[in-house]
């Protein structure tokens, strides 16, 4: 059936149907009468990402789109050409590069990337199949997301790109690691719904079901890669046992970024720090400091300079507070974090600092004692008494920590050791 590539593997999983998207169809708070979608039209639909789905429709409404990719001046071209030669630049300004790219940014950082680090040549890439596959990760992101889109996966993706860059690192990793690094951090949120898993679980949505409430979105969002590898071909020329396995170690970077694990893998990490056993010539050790360096890429924001720091600061809370805004109107109950009427960027910034970055970034730096991580601190201290001076100022007292990101490390839930 044309877009669905839902294929059994020998490794006994399942990709997600290239469209099996994680829709949010308010309708279903609705009473049934006033559901007037015709099964066919529902199929169709399900067969199609959301953002397909949404450039099919304009299609077959005779309402056609420019290629984004062929209007784009010479002169942005050159500039971003320019900014690409510092692509390892810890301020490099991702917004400033989507602009200048004509919002294909997640596109051009990563193609460049792969040929940066020799992947085009090593791995034999046909680079017409590399970029298809780009462009249909980039697509597959929720452009009308305010904070998980295609320039938060080249955000991450760039953030990647400095911690591989590392000398610890770079001295051990081989080109697989890098490889599947870099498509991890590229497709790490690949249609996400811009509504959090407790949404998902509460709204009893096929996806909640489909992974048993378990890490939902991670799980989603790895599956949606692994059909777009296949879907691409790009390394059909790969043996069955190796893409089975880049498979499985992409999908074991991508279940790391759940947030809700970030205790199991924070102290499994201050052990080894602590016992001094990590040994980078091990595979395995390698493979879960690249889980530890994608997490760190995936919340880095607050680690930013102010100016980029602040912009991702709004747009996660609007997306935050679009999800309490939906669950006001259906009377869902408002998620912790999401009341525009009850919370601030200040708390919900100083908190999440608090009891996710600081410690993870602490850590990281134990590991990596080099000037990128001091300037990642810096930058974190400097951002956290920026929100700080606002919460005194909005509230009169200050130096309150919102305890909801502390609870929600109490939600933790049972989880295999990924190290051996
Ligand atoms: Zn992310």
């Amino acid at each position: 059936m044309l877009g669905d590539v839902r294929v059994r593997s020998r490794a006994g999983f399942e990709t997600e149907r290239r469209g099996s998207h994680p829709y949010i169809d308010f309708r279903i708070f609705h009473s049934n009468s006033e559901i007037e979608v015709s099964v066919s039209a529902r199929n169709v639909r399900r067969l199609l990402s959301f953002q397909r789905y949404l450039r099919s429709s304009r299609f077959f409404r005779g309402i056609t789109v420019p290629n984004s990719s062929n209007i784009l001046d010479d002169d942005y071209n050159g500039q971003a050409k320019c900014m690409l030669e510092k692509v390892g630049n810890w301020n490099f300004d991702i917004f400033l590069f989507d602009r200048l790219t004509n919002g294909n940014s997640l596109v051009s950082l990563t193609f460049h990337l792969f040929n940066l680090h020799g992947l085009i040549e090593h791995f034999q890439l046909d680079t017409m199949k590399l970029r298809r596959f780009l462009v249909m990760v980039q697509e597959d992101y929720h452009s009308q997301n305010p904070y998980h889109n295609a320039v938060h996966a080249a955000d991450v993706t760039q953030a990647m790109h400095c911690y591989l860059k590392e000398p610890k690192l770079s001295k051990s990793l081989t080109p697989w690691d890098v490889l599947l690094s870099l498509i991890a951090a590229a497709t790490h949120d690949l249609d996400h719904p811009g509504v959090n898993q407790p949404f998902l679980i509460k709204t009893n949505h096929y996806l909640a079901t489909l992974y048993k409430n378990t890490s939902v979105l991670e799980n989603h969002h790895w599956r949606s890669a692994v059909g777009l590898l296949r879907e691409s071909g790009l390394f059909a020329h790969m043996s069955l046992e190796n893409r089975q396995l880049m498979e499985s170690q992409i999908g074991d970077l991508i279940l790391a970024t759940d947030i809700s694990q970030q205790n199991e893998y924070l102290s499994m990490f201050r052990s080894h720090l602590d016992r001094g056993d990590l040994c980078l010539e091990n595979p395995n050790h390698r493979h879960f400091i690249l889980q530890m360096a994608l997490k760190c890429a995936d919340i880095c924001n607050p680690c930013r300079t102010w100016e980029l720091s602040k912009q991702w600061s709004e747009k996660v809370t609007e997306e935050f507070f679009h999800q309490g805004d939906i669950e006001k109107k259906y009377h869902l109950g408002v998620s912790p974090l999401c009341d525009r009427q009850t919370e601030t960027i200040a708390n919900i910034q100083i908190g999440f600092m608090t009891y996710l970055v600081e410690p993870l970034f602490g850590e990281w730096a134990r590991f990596s004692n080099t000037r990128l991580s001091q300037t990642m601190l810096g930058h974190l201290g400097l951002n956290k008494a920026s929100w700080k001076g606002m919460q005194r100022e909005q509230s009169g007292s200050g130096d309150d920590v919102d305890p909801t990101f502390e609870e929600m490390d109490s939600d933790i839930l049972p989880q295999e050791p990924r190290l051996s």
